[in-house]
């Protein structure tokens, strides 16, 4: 299917496209135009709070980063690269939570972002300790068909995880956090508008440029969707995505990653060996150990690509090019 379907297959979506394109030249968004609600979450140098368009009653996720604690924590690279990738896959896509605005004040930068209402797929898997088939191909398939569409952007995420993947209010997923993500033909350059770093008080006058040192390696949360090539060489390729879907199909099912260790390096270990088992108590579709067989491929070269995915036994008569169906219906 073309992969540019989903920018010509709602005539409503492309319109407000333009309309939101035209919307954010002409209106500069700050702080006053938005209510905001409750603190719905916490990352490791962000806080994320429901808020209101004061404009249009439509309730947004603002994440809110101290740009203090992102010069001093030396983050500024990842929050480039989340605000340019999100620039790049913006308003294409169902699968991928959409970045509205970004304003910053003296103290903060502001993201304005799709809120997800059910929050992280991870909670919903540990609400109900593990998916039935159905739910896990109808995920699965939203998964699938959001990273085919990364990809085809030059994106690869590399930190695809059941925390990176937002759930919302009509139980479509949204994935998120791209702040470990590489675009391809790319330098990682922020874009066109900068964020002032310097306005920050005693501020830092460190450059705001990305380094061009990757984050390779560095593991700010769980380690367990790592791929081993990316632990034994240092490399990490569209392919890692693939193994980390792996990781969570396998998740899906019985409720806890395939590769979890006592310590991260257990972890690592596991994952360097390929250490994993289908629990017998768990009553896995043949077909799912099937698939996840041929994505937890320790070599790269050797795992299933996303087309192949696509076309595997598992996902027999679903019609792909099908986005209402992928997004917004159950399969039988
Ligand atoms: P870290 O930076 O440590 O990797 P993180 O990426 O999860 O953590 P945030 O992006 O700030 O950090 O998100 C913090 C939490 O806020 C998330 O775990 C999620 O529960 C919630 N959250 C983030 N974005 C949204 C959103 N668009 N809609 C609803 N909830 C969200």
């Amino acid at each position: 299917p073309p992969l540019n379907q989903y920018e010509v297959i709602d005539p409503q979506s492309q319109q407000l496209q333009q309309q939101q394109q035209q919307q954010q030249q002409v209106l500069k968004r700050s702080v006053r135009d938005y209510q905001f609600g409750q603190k719905i979450g916490e990352g490791s140098y962000s806080s994320v709070y429901s808020a209101v368009d004061i404009h249009n009653g439509k309730t947004f996720a603002i994440k809110v980063l101290s740009k203090q604690y992102i010069v001093k924590e030396d983050k500024i690279k990842y929050v480039n690269i989340e605000k340019t990738t999100l620039h790049r896959l913006g308003l294409q896509h169902p699968g991928i939570v959409q970045l509205y605005y970004t304003f910053q004040d003296e103290a903060s930068l502001f993201f304005v972002l799709d809120f997800a209402e059910y929050g992280e797929l991870l909670s919903i898997i540990r609400k109900f300790g593990s998916l039935s088939e159905a739910v896990s191909k109808f995920y699965m398939c939203q998964i699938v068909d959001a990273v085919r569409f990364i990809h085809s952007k030059g994106v690869i995420h590399r930190d695809l995880k059941p925390e990176n993947i937002l759930v919302a209010h009509d139980f479509s997923l949204k994935i998120t956090d791209f702040g470990a993500a590489k675009l391809l033909g790319s330098n990682d350059d922020p874009n066109d508008e900068a964020i002032d770093y310097n306005s920050i008080n005693g501020g830092s006058t460190r450059d705001p440029t990305p380094s061009n040192q990757d984050r390779k390696g560095s593991f700010v949360g769980t380690a367990e969707y790592v791929s081993p090539e990316l632990l034994k060489h240092n490399i990490c390729g569209f392919e890692s995505d693939v193994w980390a879907i792996g990781c969570i199909l396998f998740q899906f099912f019985n409720g806890v990653p395939a590769f979890k260790g006592e310590t991260e390096y257990l972890t690592f270990e596991k994952i360097i060996n390929v250490d994993y088992n289908f629990p017998t108590n768990i009553a896995y579709p043949p077909d799912v150990i099937q698939l996840v067989k041929k994505m937890l491929v320790a070599d790269p070269a050797g795992r299933l690509t996303i087309p192949q995915i696509m076309s595997d036994n598992w996902f027999n008569g679903v019609p792909w090019d099908d986005v209402n169906y992928i997004w917004y219906r159950k399969v039988p």
